[in-house]
Formats: C-alpha cells, sequence, structure tokens
C-alpha cells in the first residue's frame, strides 16, 4: 500500500484575491457519445466555460467530441488513458497513462493543450503529482461534490452545490462512465440528471453573485 500524497498539494480551489466570487466547473469521465453533447448544448446555451477531465481512450474514440470542446472554448484536461486507481499501478504504467491521455487529446484535436489532470478517484499519490508535474500538468482535485454519479435526483445535486459552494470552489460533474465500472444506466438515463441539474444550477449560481470561469492556467 503505497502512501497517498495529502490533499493539501493538490488543488482543490482556486480562491480570487481580487475579491470576486469564481466557480469552476469541471466535467470528469467523458467524452460520451450521449451526454456530452447534452452537457455541452446546455454550457453552450448560457456562454459558459467548462474544463473536461476526459479519459484518452474516449478522446481516441471520440475526437469530434474533442473538437467540439475547443472550438466551443472550453478546457480539455488529463484523467488518465484508462482510469485506473493509479495508487495500485507501477511507476512506468503511471507514467504511461498520463502520457498517452495527453497525447490522445492533442491527437484528437491539435489545439488542444491539457494543462490539468485529475486522478481517476481523487487517488493522488507522490507518484502521480511528480509525473503530472513532469509533463506539465497542475493536479486539480474539487471541493465541491455532488456525487451526481450516483443519480441522487435533479434537486439534490442542485441544492448540494448550492449549500457548499464557496468563491473559488472546483465543482465536480461527470459526462460520462468510467470503463473499468460496471455500468448500470442506458445511455439516456446515464447522466441526465446531471444534464438537468447543470440547467438549473447556472442561473442559481449567477443569481447568488458567482462567476463561473475556466480554470486557471499557471504554466
Ligand atoms: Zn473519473
Amino acid at each position: 500500500m503505497k502512501e497517498l500524497f495529502p490533499l493539501s498539494a493538490v488543488r482543490c480551489d482556486y480562491a480570487d484575491v481580487s475579491g470576486s466570487r469564481p466557480v469552476y466547473l469541471t466535467f470528469d469521465d467523458g467524452p460520451n457519445a450521449f451526454c456530452t453533447p447534452e452537457v455541452l448544448d446546455v454550457l453552450a446555451q448560457h456562454r459558459i466555460p467548462a474544463t473536461f477531465f476526459v479519459i484518452g481512450t474516449y478522446a481516441a474514440e471520440q475526437p469530434e467530441l474533442i473538437r467540439r470542446m475547443i472550438a466551443e472554448g472550453h478546457e480539455v484536461a488529463n484523467h488518465t488513458m484508462t482510469h485506473p486507481d493509479l495508487s495500485r499501478c507501477g511507476p512506468a504504467e503511471v507514467r504511461d497513462e498520463v502520457l498517452a491521455a495527453s497525447e490522445a487529446i492533442r491527437s484528437a484535436c491539435p489545439q488542444a493543450s491539457p494543462r490539468h489532470m485529475r486522478a481517476p478517484y481523487g487517488m493522488w499519490t507522490q507518484e502521480v503529482l511528480a509525473v503530472s508535474a513532469s509533463a506539465g500538468l497542475t493536479a486539480v482535485h474539487w471541493s465541491v461534490d455532488p456525487r451526481d454519479w450516483s443519480r441522487p435526483g435533479v434537486d439534490r445535486i442542485v441544492n448540494s452545490v448550492l449549500a457548499s459552494v464557496r468563491p473559488g470552489a472546483i465543482v465536480l460533474l461527470h459526462d460520462g462512465y468510467p470503463p473499468d465500472e460496471e455500468r448500470p444506466y442506458t445511455d439516456a438515463t446515464l447522466r441526465d440528471q446531471t444534464t438537468i441539474a447543470l440547467s438549473h444550477l447556472i442561473p442559481a449560481l449567477q443569481r447568488r453573485g458567482f462567476v463561473i470561469r475556466p480554470l486557471p492556467q499557471l504554466h
């Protein structure tokens, strides 16, 4: 059992000293042919930027969705090639998982330049942080997790975010499903609650004075 790196070493929020109220929306585990276009439609409707932590094998299968994300002003970030628990991988495997995912993103869309990385299941180790740093990727966790993947109901997703959101918060949502997990839902019901919750969440955050921004680029 490897020692997990303290979360204090990983970005969980990006508080802004200027007194503005930024919030960052992030989507993991896509792109998914069914769910991702729906999420992109809602973001486009509200002209809101987001960061998609995509799985490399999915990016290779759905390059047009990576291109659409970039064309619509979103950031495409690294969520590894096959979504393993990196704390159980050897050093070479960690390196391959991270580098191959960035390569898959760039092959899908040459304009994409992954700057951020999120470890599957938030399993950060010293090794994962070293590899991501050497690949030029900032490690990004989250501070608000409404557990949308468990389909707790649209209202619960919205209320859970609104109850815990603070200026600088990084909100974790999902537009896909990892390949290493059993899939209990059909395409149509996989992320339906996430999409509907998002369409309520954006105006609700804005009414509270939050500004939804792209993740800052630190390098
Ligand atoms: Zn994931």
